[in-house]
């Protein structure tokens, strides 16, 4: 691990990581190989340590552990090592007939020395996942995880140097001022996950020498619900994913649009459905988070003033808990539709009709995610044609982050770029365009000046 007492400690940290990948040595495809391999051995070797981390940091079950970081770490480092051949392979592209006989190819080459920052929510994973799509990718990184999640950012920070070669991937904790010296230098890419006011920063800082950013930032991810599906099932798939880590996901759902004869119904699914999650007294249920720390808890109390809170329990500052949270009867101005929520409150608001739910979706900021839980088939292609979103899922909500080929990112305030899967690998690569050109015959000759008449007419 490397600690920053001074501005240039980040300075040699980076020209370490450029020298080691000058010298070729991440490039090997045996480097990047041993180097997921170890990775994996990393989290395998370790999982109670990282489980113990995520506990405290978090209040996260070892199950919740292994279902939303470990498990989508080792499922990552799989998928990279299943298909790194065939990733790296050039990709042979077709050539107009006038550029013939020639080749032409698309290869893949690493971008340099990256930089991948973290924020605390899924410590362990959105540090990692974007870190073997650098080290497929064949680059250097420097990481920083986050100092709010100080007990995962400490194990990590022990074990990375261990298991991974410190020549080409360094680690560096610390907070704001810490980030802004690692800001200072110069990448060739910079991956952050996080708020989007942190994220102008780091936009603002790539500027200055044209680094190339990945945002994955966050906002808030409506759900629409309507009276064509099974309200009942559809509320134990909105509860887990609202409540999944105490609402403190990225993707998770923040508020509800329906009808008030949906919402009516909906709500009494919603408290069966926290009940069959977590108990009649979540506060015990092993199975439920924590908040973060006491800055955010008092953030997510507040917002508990408008509308009416349905609720199996009362916030206990002591524990950082808030139960799962439904409220009802909310404005559309109330202070908790103002900001991201992040929490497990659940505000419902009333539309009129589908039109009026897409035009409440596109006055806002456009979303991380979008749910829509409705059968018709109209209604679907509605919200497909009329809104923008980082991601839609339709009748389920977050799970569509388990499908690696589909692109995990935001659009607009909610992000820039996307990861996972193959895009990923893509991510930290440059796709170099190359061509090649046999000199006979030479084609080319039609192209030469003198322009005659007979060539001006080609
Ligand atoms: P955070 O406070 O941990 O900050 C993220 C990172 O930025 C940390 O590593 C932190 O050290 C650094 N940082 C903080 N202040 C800084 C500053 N002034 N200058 C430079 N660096 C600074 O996490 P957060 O931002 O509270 O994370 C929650 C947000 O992230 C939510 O908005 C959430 O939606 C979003 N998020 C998005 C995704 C996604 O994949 N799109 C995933 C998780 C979280």
């Amino acid at each position: 691990m490397s600690t920053l007492k001074k501005a240039s400690d980040a300075t040699a940290i980076v020209s370490q990581l450029r020298e080691s990948f000058d010298s070729g040595l991440t490039k090997k495809r045996q480097w990047r190989i041993n180097q997921l391999t170890a990775l994996r051995q990393l989290i395998t070797d370790n999982e109670s340590v990282l489980e113990a981390a995520l506990a405290t940091d978090l209040g996260k079950s070892a199950t919740e552990a292994q279902l939303t970081e470990i498990g989508i770490i080792l499922g990552d480092i799989d998928y990279a090592l299943k298909n790194l051949s065939s990733w790296l392979k050039p990709q042979k592209v077709s050539i107009p007939l006038a550029m013939m006989p020639g080749k032409a190819f698309v290869v893949s080459e690493p971008l340099g020395v990256v930089l991948i920052i973290a924020p605390w929510n899924y410590p362990l994973q959105l540090l990692l996942a974007p870190l073997i799509g650098a080290i497929a990718a064949g680059n250097a990184a420097v990481l920083k995880p986050s100092e709010m999640a100080s007990a995962t950012s400490a194990a990590l920070a022990k074990l990375i140097p261990v298991y991974l070669d410190t020549r080409a991937v360094a680690i560096v904790e610390g907070a704001a001022k810490e980030t802004g010296w690692l800001l200072e230098q110069r990448y060739d890419h910079i991956f952050y996950t996080g708020n989007g006011r942190v994220g102008q920063i780091v936009l603002e800082a790539a500027a200055k020498h044209l680094t190339p950013v990945t945002l994955e930032l966050g906002g808030k991810s409506p759900i629409y619900v309507d009276d064509t599906v099974d309200l009942e099932a559809a509320a134990q798939r909105i509860a887990w994913a609202k409540y999944l880590n105490a609402g403190q996901t990225c993707v998770a759902p923040d508020y509800v649009l329906a009808t008030s004869a949906v919402q009516h119904e909906l709500e009494a699914h919603l408290v069966a459905a926290i009940a069959s999650l977590y108990g009649p007294v979540p506060k015990d249920s092993p199975d439920y988070g924590r908040i973060i720390n006491q800055g955010h808890f008092e953030r997510l109390t507040g917002l508990l003033q408008d509308g009416r809170v349905v609720a199996d329990g009362a916030p206990d500052a002591k524990q950082k808990f808030i139960p799962p949270t439904v409220l009802a009867e909310v404005s559309r101005d109330a202070p908790v539709m103002q900001d991201e929520i992040f929490g497990p409150i659940l505000p419902m608001i009333t539309v009129q009709d589908l039109d009026d739910a897409i035009d409440f979706i596109n006055s806002k900021p456009k979303p991380l995610a979008l749910y829509v839980f409705s059968e018709n088939t109209l209604v679907r292609r509605a919200f497909t044609e009329r809104t923008s979103s980082g991601s839609l899922a339709f009748n389920v909500a977050v799970v569509q982050l388990s499908v690696p080929e589909l692109p995990f990112g935001g659009v607009g305030a909610s992000g820039m770029g996307a990861y996972r899967g193959k895009r990923s690998f893509d991510t930290f690569s440059h796709e170099k365009a190359v061509f090649a050109k046999s000199f006979k015959p030479e084609t080319l000759a039609l192209i030469f000046p003198p322009y005659t008449e007979s060539k001006k007419k080609m």
